[in-house]
């Protein structure tokens, strides 16, 4: 057998998929992978069954069909303050995924060095590998996860090309304030670097939090590739519609990269979820509402049987410690990856192991979301509390 590239070597399969992999062998309730058990709103839903005879079927413009990116245009020219040209300053891609693979191509060459948080939401890593970039990464301290920008300012002397910025961030639920923004925007124009950001959970902020877009503060949106997608938003995440926005000479390269990686992100999808994109700010606020209720009780429902864990500011992630579990003779040597395949085998949940997302050598903490019906949210409550009893 001839042998394969160097590169798909040194980086593993997702395993935030491999866990729901494991999850659904075991039949556990999946609390793995980030995705709803809920259907999308039917608006969606009834503009999809009329696409079935309507289309498109066909290829849209590569770079996104003209009528989903004037949506996109509107919707998140707000977001940013500015007037988005849909034409220019918009690539549609197969979900955020691509995008960020996207936009780490377009602005790294071999060699060059791109800042992290550690934890990150582990495709930033292989998207580095991909594109041949190194990454340099900076703590984000648990439990608070708060970040020292001396550390990212040392990351710019080295040279680095940009900062992936994850806000709300998977999977430690952190919102970065303006201030802190600020901060790492002021040095990103100081060092003349990119500040790639991820913001697919911009509409899961929990009070009194509030989001706010890298690529509105003063004299940063010639700086910031904003990258984002409408899976979580409209829980539609099989769908894979997915954009970047970005200044006009970035989007051009990002454009050329897209346009070789996928050609493009589903036609008739596209088509459908304009009607998604077009939503008044209730539908947000309603969406916003069924999370801080998910959350409470998800949270609440942890408390009782005596889990440790943070308060996530946004997404729909918590981290749990699992520290004390460790301590017991029977797990003496488990790692966190042993832990949580324990945990589908014998609790019926499935989790994350937090290492897949941490640089430093962490193996006390476990990933759960609460993007599940109430039902499901109970019973896996009640699956877990039987962790408690171990503890006893
Ligand atoms: N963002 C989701 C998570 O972290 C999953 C996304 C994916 O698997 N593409 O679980």
């Amino acid at each position: 057998m001839p042998k394969l590239s160097d590169r798909v070597g040194t980086f593993t399969d997702s395993v935030i998929r491999r866990m729901t992999r494991i999850s659904d062998e075991y039949g556990a309730i999946n609390l793995s992978q980030g995705f709803p058990d809920f259907d999308p709103p039917k608006e969606i839903l009834d503009a999809l069954a009329k696409v079935a005879y309507e289309g498109p079927h066909q290829y849209s413009v590569t770079y996104g069909a003209e009528n989903f990116r004037e949506a996109l245009a509107k919707k998140q020219g707000r977001a940013i303050g500015r007037t988005i040209d849909p034409d220019k300053e918009i690539v549609v891609t197969c979900g955020g995924t691509e995008s960020m693979m996207c936009a780490v191509m377009t602005i790294c060459n071999p060699g060059d060095k791109i800042i992290v948080f550690s934890p990150f939401y582990e495709n930033y890593g292989a998207d580095a590998i991909l594109s041949g970039a190194e990454p340099i990464y900076v703590p984000l301290v648990p439990p608070e996860y708060n970040f020292d920008l001396s550390l990212i300012e040392d990351g710019f002397r080295q040279g680095a090309k940009g900062i992936i910025v994850c806000n709300p961030s998977n999977p430690c639920g952190k919102v970065f304030t303006r201030e802190e923004l600020m901060g790492i925007g002021q040095l990103a124009l100081q060092y003349d670097a990119f500040v790639i950001t991820d913001e697919v959970y911009e509409h899961m902020v929990y009070a009194p939090n509030h989001h706010v877009c890298m690529a509105s503060l003063p004299g940063m949106y010639e700086h910031t590739i904003t990258c984002n997608s409408l899976s979580k938003t409209y829980s539609i995440t099989g769908w894979r519609l997915g954009y970047l926005i970005g200044p006009e000479e970035v989007v051009e390269g990002a454009k050329k990269v897209h346009d070789f990686l996928t050609v493009g992100a589903p036609a008739p999808l596209q088509e459908a979820a304009v009607v998604g994109l077009n939503f008044p700010q209730s539908y947000y606020d309603g969406l916003l509402d069924l999370y801080t209720r998910k959350r409470s009780r998800f949270l609440d429902g942890l408390d009782k049987i005596g889990l440790k864990h943070n308060i996530p500011e946004g997404t729909y992630f918590v981290m749990v410690d699992i520290q004390d579990f460790l301590n017991l003779p029977q797990f003496a040597g488990y790692s966190d990856l042993e832990f949580c395949e324990w945990m589908i085998r014998e609790i019926g949940v499935a989790a994350v192991p937090g290492s897949s997302f941490f640089r430093e050598p962490v193996n006390n903490l476990i990933r759960l979301h609460f993007a599940r019906s109430e039902e499901t949210i109970n019973e896996a409550i009640r699956r877990l509390s039987r962790m408690a009893e171990l503890l006893k």
